[in-house]
């Protein structure tokens, strides 16, 4: 009997091997904890700069770098090590939402989703009239462009506290509609094409008070009208 131990070393050998086969294919082989569990504050669509003067540099370093990105740190904060650790944004909204328990975690994962999706509703190239789909849309609708313009603003505007003003579609509709503090229309199940925050964070410092002028100034020269298209 030559070679027992041989045989028995190759064989924990393949086994040793075969096991390590199926942890390197794992997701997440290899990665931190940390790495594993991280939801990501993703880069400006543009430079802090590149909405001034509707939204100045010195709101966005604020709005994006501070306010933005707590809303990331806290997150992971919250989920790291629990069953939400690695599973994708959306879906942290999703299981969260409407559970007294999660409201921490749904609160901020909810903003983060949000602030991600406001920096891409504006553009420096933004504002004007929307074509093709979306104006056939947007006038079958509310009528006409100039009635969605007025429309949207005087839903955005009279938000009560902390919130959001969204165009939404709805089925094959446009509608808008406005939610509070974090909430998104997303998790009644309306698509969001356009956002507007209006947190009073994403205004003060530029316009005080004055809402409204903040809300019409983003309506007329920042909406990002390609953006609203490929979400439709
Ligand atoms: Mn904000």
């Amino acid at each position: 009997m030559k070679s027992n131990s041989e045989g028995i070393s190759r064989k924990q050998f393949i086994a040793t091997a075969g096991a390590f086969a199926i942890a390197a294919a794992l997701p997440g082989y290899g990665q931190s904890q940390k790495e594993v569990s991280s939801i990501e504050l993703p880069p400006l669509p543009y430079p802090e700069d590149a909405l001034d003067p509707v939204i100045s540099a010195k709101t966005i370093s604020f709005h994006y770098g501070k306010h933005h990105k707590g809303y990331v740190d806290n997150l992971n904060r919250l989920i790291a090590g629990t069953e939400f650790a690695g599973m994708p944004l959306e879906k942290i909204v999703s299981e969260t939402v409407g559970k007294a328990d999660k409201t921490s975690i749904f609160n901020n994962a909810a903003q983060v989703w949000n602030h991600n999706f406001y920096w891409k509703s504006l553009n420096t190239k933004g504002g004007g009239e929307p074509s093709g789909k979306i104006k056939d849309m947007i006038e079958k609708s509310f009528g006409s462009f100039d009635a969605f313009k007025k429309e949207f603003a005087s839903t955005v505007i009279s938000q009560f506290g902390s919130g959001w003003g969204w165009l939404v579609k709805d089925g094959d509709k446009l509608k808008i509609v406005k939610t509070g503090n974090a909430d998104s229309p997303t998790t009644v199940g309306l698509k969001p094409l356009l956002m507007i925050d209006v947190w009073e964070h994403a205004y003060y410092l530029d316009y005080q008070n004055r809402r409204a002028d903040y809300v019409n100034a983003i309506i007329e020269k920042l909406l990002d009208w390609d953006f609203a298209s490929k979400n439709i």
